[in-house]
């Protein structure tokens, strides 16, 4: 009879059922990690929704985890039962051109784990043991779950490759937050955080972030970042929100020469205006970035190691596994709460 574990699985959409299900079976390549915490991310809560990976239900969502590897398949040498990790999720198939020429993220064939495969909502895990990362002993397991939306920013920071003393303007305090402090490391000024949440705004600002803009006291965010950039609007600006309306002001704040790094997940259907002159005559160039891969996960362990991201004042609670679908909702009712851990481990709510 196949081994049980707990798990919260997305059974149908609006629908999670917390029970026992087989532990997975691991291939020779992969490592079963048995799993201490898992952040909760908006994509798990587009997944809810039937937004994203409706054709994969029923499955286990969860990709922001850590964990201590319980069983390593018979290839495994790297790692080994007993060390303390977390993996990077994007599975890519390492020999088509785009993985050939260092895109894994374009691979056709590309998928990532907890968002198309089976995730971490549950006690164990399983994951192709090339992608395992062990987790320095400085680092706690909540920082470990952590690693993934830090890599993402990472991601996106190399890709628009901001240039010292220039001007950065964020918009959004969601990962916008993490944006900035990856600006101020890359030794940006002014950075400057657009929101519509107090709190977070001034996570911004504690982590290095020069100027805060709150959207609900600020009527045109625009005209503010001009004026804060010698009216002409700032050398670099990141979108972290997904909305065609923020797009656009991200667009129109960015000065000529500047760069727009596209960051916030828009709706399928979203379009945003652009004029071709802006183009031709004002040479704006746009970067993307959809999460972070390879290097970018070793880094964010890096730079979350030595101190340079500190990523606690972003944690707000940890729940049970059986509370995870009313963290979901709580995390929409509540704009004050940022990172949610669900453990199997653990029976009562904490808050952090
Ligand atoms: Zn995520
Ligand atoms: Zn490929």
């Amino acid at each position: 009879m196949a081994r049980m574990m707990k798990a919260a699985v997305f059974e149908a959409i609006k629908k999670i059922v917390v029970k026992e299900v087989p532990i997975p079976e691991i291939g020779p390549d992969e490592v079963l990690i048995k799993v201490k915490y898992t952040g909760i991310c908006g994509t798990d809560w587009s997944i809810y929704n039937g937004w994203y990976s409706a054709d994969k239900l029923p499955m286990i969502a969860g990709h922001e985890f850590s964990g201590v590897i319980a069983e390593t398949g018979k290839n495994v040498t790297r790692v080994k039962t007993g060390d303390r990790v977390t993996a990077d999720i994007n599975m890519s198939c390492g020999t088509c051109f785009y993985c050939m020429n260092g895109a894994s993220l374009q691979c056709p064939n590309f998928t990532q784990l907890g968002i198309h495969t089976d995730g971490s909502f549950a006690e164990y895990v399983k994951a192709p043991a090339r992608l395992v990362h062990v987790l320095p002993d400085k680092l706690s397991f909540e920082e470990g779950a952590f690693i993934e939306p830090v890599s993402c920013c990472i991601h996106a920071a190399k890709a628009m490759n901001a240039k010292l003393a220039s001007s950065v303007a964020v918009i959004g305090c969601g990962l916008g937050v993490l944006h900035a402090r990856m600006a101020v490391l890359r030794a940006c000024a002014p950075v400057i955080v657009i929101g519509d949440n107090k709190k977070r705004l001034n996570i911004a600002k504690q982590m290095g972030a020069d100027v805060i803009i709150n959207i609900n006291e600020v009527a045109d965010p625009v005209a503010e970042v001009k004026k804060l950039t010698g009216g002409r609007g700032a050398d670099y600006v990141i979108e972290a929100v997904g909305k065609p309306k923020t797009y656009q002001q991200a667009w129109d704040m960015l000065r000529p020469g500047g760069t727009l790094d596209a960051f916030g997940i828009a709706g399928d259907g979203d379009y945003m205006q652009i004029r071709p002159l802006d183009f031709v005559l004002g040479e704006k160039k746009i970067t993307g970035s959809c999460a972070g891969a390879g290097p970018d996960w070793p880094e964010s362990i890096t730079l979350i190691e030595n101190g340079r991201i500190d990523p606690k004042p972003l944690f707000s609670m940890k729940v049970p596994l059986e509370d995870l679908e009313w963290a979901l909702h709580e995390l929409r009712r509540d704009p004050d709460l940022f990172k949610i851990f669900v453990s199997p481990e653990i029976s009562k709510r904490e808050v952090l």
